[in-house]
Protein backbone atom coordinates (compact mmCIF):
# COMPACT_ATOMS: atom_id res chain seq x y z
CA UNK A 1 0.00 0.00 0.00
CA UNK A 2 1.57 3.51 -1.16
CA UNK A 3 0.89 6.12 1.95
CA UNK A 4 -0.11 9.33 0.67
CA UNK A 5 2.38 12.41 2.06
CA UNK A 6 1.79 15.69 2.16
CA UNK A 7 4.04 18.61 2.21
CA UNK A 8 2.37 21.80 3.94
CA UNK A 9 3.93 24.99 3.96
CA UNK A 10 2.78 28.27 5.25
CA UNK A 11 2.87 31.31 2.57
CA UNK A 12 4.79 33.83 3.11
CA UNK A 13 4.72 32.84 7.03
CA UNK A 14 5.53 35.86 9.14
CA UNK A 15 4.61 38.75 6.22
CA UNK A 16 1.05 37.20 6.28
CA UNK A 17 0.97 37.05 9.97
CA UNK A 18 1.79 40.91 10.08
CA UNK A 19 -0.52 41.53 6.80
CA UNK A 20 -3.46 39.20 8.76
CA UNK A 21 -2.71 41.37 11.70
CA UNK A 22 -2.64 45.02 10.67
CA UNK A 23 -5.37 45.24 7.43
CA UNK A 24 -3.33 48.60 6.91
CA UNK A 25 -0.53 46.15 5.24
CA UNK A 26 -2.50 44.38 3.14
CA UNK A 27 -1.28 44.51 -0.60
CA UNK A 28 1.82 45.78 0.23
CA UNK A 29 5.32 44.88 0.53
CA UNK A 30 6.28 43.56 4.00
CA UNK A 31 9.75 42.48 4.58
CA UNK A 32 10.16 40.94 8.28
CA UNK A 33 13.58 40.57 9.55
CA UNK A 34 16.38 42.14 11.34
CA UNK A 35 15.73 45.96 10.78
CA UNK A 36 19.08 47.12 11.51
CA UNK A 37 21.77 47.46 8.83
CA UNK A 38 22.95 44.18 9.29
CA UNK A 39 19.98 41.88 9.81
CA UNK A 40 18.98 39.90 7.23
CA UNK A 41 15.06 39.46 5.68
CA UNK A 42 13.68 36.19 7.31
CA UNK A 43 10.50 36.59 5.53
CA UNK A 44 8.92 38.86 3.17
CA UNK A 45 5.31 39.06 1.61
CA UNK A 46 4.64 38.63 -2.47
CA UNK A 47 4.14 41.80 -3.26
CA UNK A 48 7.92 42.56 -1.72
CA UNK A 49 9.01 39.81 -3.66
CA UNK A 50 8.18 41.37 -6.73
CA UNK A 51 10.98 44.11 -5.95
CA UNK A 52 13.30 40.26 -6.07
CA UNK A 53 13.64 40.32 -2.60
CA UNK A 54 13.88 37.49 -0.84
CA UNK A 55 14.66 35.43 2.69
CA UNK A 56 18.22 35.71 3.81
CA UNK A 57 18.94 38.38 2.06
CA UNK A 58 20.91 41.35 3.42
CA UNK A 59 18.16 44.47 5.25
CA UNK A 60 20.62 46.73 3.72
CA UNK A 61 20.05 45.00 0.28
CA UNK A 62 16.13 45.11 0.36
CA UNK A 63 15.82 48.14 1.45
CA UNK A 64 17.93 49.32 -1.71
CA UNK A 65 15.71 47.70 -4.14
CA UNK A 66 12.36 49.02 -2.23
CA UNK A 67 12.77 51.72 -0.24
CA UNK A 68 8.93 52.48 0.31
CA UNK A 69 8.57 48.73 1.54
CA UNK A 70 7.14 48.01 5.43
CA UNK A 71 10.20 46.65 7.34
CA UNK A 72 8.70 44.92 10.42
CA UNK A 73 10.88 43.61 13.01
CA UNK A 74 9.53 40.18 14.00
CA UNK A 75 7.15 38.70 16.70
CA UNK A 76 8.58 35.37 16.80
CA UNK A 77 6.24 34.69 20.09
CA UNK A 78 3.57 35.30 17.91
CA UNK A 79 4.39 33.36 15.47
CA UNK A 80 5.19 30.49 17.48
CA UNK A 81 1.33 30.96 19.05
CA UNK A 82 -0.16 30.73 15.50
CA UNK A 83 2.42 27.54 14.65
CA UNK A 84 0.84 26.13 17.36
CA UNK A 85 -2.85 26.65 16.25
CA UNK A 86 -1.73 25.25 12.64
CA UNK A 87 -0.15 22.32 13.86
CA UNK A 88 -3.04 20.97 16.02
CA UNK A 89 -5.00 21.22 12.38
CA UNK A 90 -2.78 19.02 11.30
CA UNK A 91 -2.78 16.75 13.79
CA UNK A 92 -6.43 16.19 13.62
CA UNK A 93 -5.93 15.33 10.27
CA UNK A 94 -3.08 12.39 10.83
CA UNK A 95 -1.19 11.58 14.02
CA UNK A 96 2.12 10.93 11.51
CA UNK A 97 3.12 14.73 11.26
CA UNK A 98 6.86 15.82 10.84
CA UNK A 99 7.33 19.39 10.99
CA UNK A 100 10.13 20.60 8.96
CA UNK A 101 10.33 24.41 10.61
CA UNK A 102 7.23 26.58 12.54
CA UNK A 103 5.53 26.96 9.28
CA UNK A 104 6.20 23.30 7.00
CA UNK A 105 6.41 19.64 7.53
CA UNK A 106 5.25 16.53 6.22
CA UNK A 107 1.79 14.70 7.17
CA UNK A 108 1.29 11.00 6.17
CA UNK A 109 -1.87 9.99 5.71
CA UNK A 110 -1.79 6.54 6.41
CA UNK A 111 -3.38 6.54 9.77
CA UNK A 112 -5.10 9.78 8.99
CA UNK A 113 -9.07 10.29 9.22
CA UNK A 114 -8.78 10.90 5.48
CA UNK A 115 -6.89 8.63 3.20
CA UNK A 116 -7.13 11.07 -0.09
CA UNK A 117 -4.70 13.56 -0.30
CA UNK A 118 -6.99 16.29 -2.42
CA UNK A 119 -9.61 15.75 0.06
CA UNK A 120 -7.27 16.18 2.95
CA UNK A 121 -5.08 18.84 1.18
CA UNK A 122 -8.94 20.63 0.63
CA UNK A 123 -9.76 20.32 4.32
CA UNK A 124 -6.38 21.59 5.67
CA UNK A 125 -6.58 24.55 3.68
CA UNK A 126 -10.32 25.39 4.43
CA UNK A 127 -9.46 24.60 8.32
CA UNK A 128 -6.37 27.19 8.48
CA UNK A 129 -8.30 29.87 6.23
CA UNK A 130 -11.30 29.78 8.62
CA UNK A 131 -9.82 29.50 11.64
CA UNK A 132 -6.45 31.11 11.66
CA UNK A 133 -7.05 33.39 8.50
CA UNK A 134 -3.46 32.34 6.58
CA UNK A 135 -3.39 30.70 3.62
CA UNK A 136 -0.68 27.71 3.08
CA UNK A 137 0.28 25.73 -0.18
CA UNK A 138 0.21 21.61 -0.13
CA UNK A 139 2.10 19.58 -2.37
CA UNK A 140 1.46 16.13 -2.47
CA UNK A 141 2.46 12.57 -3.51
CA UNK A 142 3.31 9.39 -1.99
CA UNK A 143 6.08 6.51 -0.53
CA UNK A 144 5.95 3.06 -2.09
CA UNK A 145 6.28 0.80 0.55
CA UNK A 146 7.90 -2.74 -0.53
CA UNK A 147 7.82 -5.52 0.83
CA UNK A 148 11.10 -7.51 0.48
MG1 LIG B 1 6.54 28.80 4.23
Amino acid sequence: MDNVILHVDMDAFFASVEQRDNPDLKGKPVIVGGISERGVVSTCSYEARRYGIHSAMPMFMAREKCPNGIFVSGRYGKYAKVSQEIFEIFNEVTPLVEPVSIDEGFLDLSQGKMKDGIEAARYIKNRVFKEVGLTLSIGISYNVCYIL
